[in-house]
């Protein structure tokens, strides 16, 4: 909500606490956002070019080496002991190990475990920054000064002392990112024993009991892996800086099933403490071996090397020999439903929103306390549907279910203007549907003209009129809503049906 006082937008100061500040009231400098932009550009280049300069002092593929032996690291860490997931972390090993091939330097300084991982956490900080300026670019934050300041004679100290704050727009994504137990970089990390029963299964796969692994079949492994799939999926696809790192689009046509990547990295022997190494012609055999007659085009697409470094950096070339990282390539394994097998999981998100619709938004309303009437509709030939008829203290509620929350590019303002688009719609009765790139208007029943169908006909469903005499009109969603009423209708997440009034 914006500030009681003078209406201005909130921001929200840092966790754990959120406090949020009237920029007005509380006189703050927001720069305008045209000048903060820019500022926010022209930090992020410094800062990126002061990182190459301390790059450029390494040895070059020692470096790189180290990077990859880390990034295995991390993901044997999360494998075995299912820690939260660090994504921005993942993000850095990646992004780096991308740029560092493509880039051209040779220093004289030896990499070694401690000054690559204060390389990485530098950079970490980076991408951060890089982040805030998305958010500062997508509206979701304000660029803040401690004093006046003229932007004609600043230097790059005083641009680097401004912060970015978020502002109360961000606060949906927040609440939905921790639905999805995905948690910002600074928030205290929770341990996200919620999805551990589900992790377990997923290393069965590539485990399995007395080493004997369980069948795959991907519909079966998107089914039961859905809730970490998405999280991995969306996670890793928030921004544009991380859909840039994780692109995978020239893996379509090759990989026809994810577990490739896994016989293509199960070829090769995994040891406790070290990371794996192969001459390039075991690679390009087991290559051979998994993608057959394709083995050749495969090649390219799989392997990154000094010449060939824009890829995803799974497997890497440096020096005659393969990095193969068996936990990594689990991870992209797991990242790669998602996005080559669409039509499945598409079906997958599809059967569990029907779900919140029957099970899920019937289980919240009777905890607290409703009674519970599911699809209602007016008569046999139906002319208007309703998700449930929800009765509690004299007021009913018509209840419209939607399944919609995480999506991939969820830091981008387009996407939740889509959604508050579509949720206009509801309350309107106005649906989109994409005809090919084109959205298109189809007229829907509205909640408005359910809600007055409600109001005369509540005694047909089992609802005094005499009892309910406030008749309301609610939608709920799997997550955070950007806006919270239109038309007098509330707009909320479903773990929020117990706050409703
Ligand atoms: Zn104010």
């Amino acid at each position: 909500m914006p500030c009681s006082t003078c209406g201005t937008r909130l921001l929200i100061q840092n966790p754990p606490n959120w406090e949020k500040k009237c920029p007005t009231c509380d006189k703050i400098h927001v720069v305008n956002r045209e000048v903060a932009v820019r500022i926010s550009s022209e930090r992020l280049l410094y800062v990126y070019d002061l990182f190459l300069r301390y790059v450029r002092q390494f040895k070059k593929t020692g470096l790189i080496a180290h990077i990859i032996w880390e990034r295995e690291r991390f993901a044997r860490d999360f494998f075995d002991n299912y820690k939260p997931f660090d994504m921005s972390r993942f993000v850095a090993y990646n992004f780096l190990i991308k740029h560092l091939m493509m880039g051209k330097f040779n220093g004289t300084m030896d990499a070694n475990e401690s000054n690559t991982a204060e390389l990485v956490k530098t950079f970490d900080r980076y991408l951060e920054l890089l982040t805030d300026h998305i958010y500062l670019k997508e509206g979701f934050a304000e660029l803040v000064a401690d004093m006046p300041f003229d932007s004609s004679s600043l230097t790059v100290q005083e641009k680097l002392r401004f912060r970015i704050i978020r502002t109360e727009d961000y606060l949906p994504l927040l609440r939905t990112y921790a639905n999805n137990q995905i948690y910002p970089e600074e928030e205290a990390k929770k341990i996200t024993e919620g999805y551990r029963p589900e992790w377990e299964r997923i290393k069965q796969k590539v485990e399995g009991e007395q080493g004997k692994k369980i069948a795959y079949n991907p519909r079966v492994f998107i089914h039961n892996s859905y809730s970490i799939l998405n999280v991995l999926y969306c996670g890793l696809i928030k921004n544009a800086i991380y859909a840039e790192t994780f692109d995978f689009s020239n893996y379509e046509g090759l990989v026809e099933e994810p577990s490739q990547i896994m016989d293509v990295a199960n070829g090769f022997l995994l040891v406790a403490e070290y990371p794996t190494v192969t001459p390039l012609h075991e690679f390009r055999n087991a290559l051979k071996r998994v993608f057959k007659g394709k083995a050749i085009s495969a090649e390219p697409i799989l392997l990154v090397t000094e010449k060939n470094p824009a890829t995803f950096p799974l497997f890497i070339l440096l020096e005659g020999n393969v990095f193969i990282s068996h936990r990594t390539a689990f991870l992209v394994f797991a990242l790669l439903h998602p996005i080559l097998l669409k039509d499945y999981f598409h079906d997958e998100t599809v059967k569990r929103s029907k779900e919140l619709e029957t099970t899920r938004a019937k289980d919240a309303f009777e905890k607290a306390g409703y009674t519970w009437v599911p699809s209602v509709t007016d008569k046999k030939k139906s002319t208007l549907e309703i998700d449930g008829l929800a009765g509690r203290n004299g007021t009913l509620f018509v209840v419209e279910v939607k399944g919609w929350g995480l999506t991939t590019f969820y830091e981008h303002k387009n996407r939740h203007e889509q959604l508050v688009k579509a949720l206009k719609g509801i309350v309107d009765g106005t649906k989109y549907k994409m005809k090919g790139n084109k959205p298109v208007q189809k007229k829907i029943p509205s909640l408005l003209k359910k809600i007055e169908y409600a109001k005369f006909n509540m005694n047909k469903h089992g609802f005094d009129s005499n009892v309910f005499k406030t008749v309301k009109g609610v939608i709920v969603i799997e997550d955070f809503p950007p806006i919270t009423e239109y038309k007098e209708i509330r707009i909320i997440g479903l773990e929020d049906v117990p706050l409703l009034k």
